[in-house]
């Protein structure tokens, strides 16, 4: 690993402070993925700031919003007994990432901006345009079979990696920042861009700003929500395909719903015209089965992940089936 600065901030502003003026730098805090990229050459930076000592870590009900502090880890979360209640699809998702371990120790801002898993990116020895713009991607027609089915570009079809941010698009959370600027909130799904052109840029941050926390709308909506995931293996695995939903109905009737996908995206993947299917029309096999050939209408699969065009769909299926009583 090459030699690094280091420095502990003792408060947000501090920390802004400290990243405006060092060129190279960035922040640290449970360290789960950064700290593996560094080693494997996939990142290097400068200088890194701990945030480990801002009061950043909690977890709070206000009337309207459920307040998750950047810092709070990912278990506590999980099991919070307010988030497990009233946001059940958050809680799911957290405890299907990742290992017992990681989750103690990693932070929910980190857990945002962790990195594709995709293989070429994580192999320095490898093109990878989102590592080195103009190198090339080899996912292209290499191995894809993890990559995304939306949202691509000749440029890159990297997965998004988190499970969170996934249950957080659904719930229509939105990232509280801190920046050289002042504060600001951005919604979840205005948060992560799409690679176009310049796969490098992959989320609406600006130079030195710093997640402080996310707001989470407390609704009747989120607490009838499920999250399935569909992986290689039970634990420590990506998403192959995910699904966060959340639905309210009368009767039969879909009021309102809210849906989006892991593992098929590039971000977290929230398409509302799959939603529009389903409100105000009885929940049936047929709404959901017109529901998932919306959702694949766009989809460009490659060689190896073609599967994930049917899978999507049966995803659909099984949690909209369970969630809404129909099988
Ligand atoms: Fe790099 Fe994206 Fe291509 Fe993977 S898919 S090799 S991250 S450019």
């Amino acid at each position: 690993m090459r030699a690094f600065g280091y420095t502990a901030a003792g408060s947000p502003a501090e920390a802004v402070r400290i990243a405006a003026a060092t060129p190279g730098s960035t922040f640290v805090a449970g360290g789960t993925d950064l700290l593996n990229l560094m080693r494997d050459g996939a990142e290097a930076h400068d200088h890194l700031i701990d945030l480990n000592a801002l009061d950043l870590d909690g977890v709070d009900l206000t009337p309207g919003t459920l307040r998750v502090g950047a810092l709070a880890r990912m278990r506590q979360v999980a099991e919070h007994p307010a988030v497990r209640r009233e946001f059940p699809v958050l809680s799911e998702a957290l405890l299907a990432s990742a290992s017992p371990q990681v989750r103690n120790m990693a932070a929910i801002g980190g857990n945002l901006l962790q990195r594709t898993r995709c293989g070429y990116f994580r192999d320095a020895g490898s093109a990878c345009n989102k590592r080195t713009p103009g190198s090339g991607c080899p996912a292209l027609t290499g191995h894809n079979r993890g990559h995304a089915i939306l949202g691509g570009s000749d440029h890159c079809i990297a997965a998004h990696a988190s499970d969170m941010a996934v249950a957080l698009t659904a719930l229509d959370a939105s990232v509280h920042l801190l920046g050289p600027g002042g504060e600001r909130d951005v919604p979840v799904g205005d948060f992560f861009l799409l690679p176009g052109s310049a796969p490098t840029r992959e989320t609406a941050m600006r130079p030195s700003e710093l997640i402080t926390r996310l707001d989470v709308p407390r609704t009747p909506l989120a607490a009838r929500s499920r999250y399935l995931k569909l992986r290689d293996r039970a634990t420590f695995e990506f998403a192959v395909v995910s699904v966060a939903a959340s639905l309210r109905t009368r009767g039969r009737a879909v009021e309102d719903v809210r849906l989006a996908f892991g593992g098929v995206g590039t971000r977290p993947w929230r398409d509302v015209r799959v939603e529009a299917v389903l409100r105000g029309r009885p929940l049936s096999a047929a709404s959901i089965t017109e529901a998932g050939r919306v959702l694949v209408r766009d989809a460009r699969p490659r060689e190896g992940n073609r599967f994930k065009v049917e899978l999507v769909q049966r995803a659909l299926e099984s949690v909209l089936g369970e969630l809404g009583g129909v099988r």
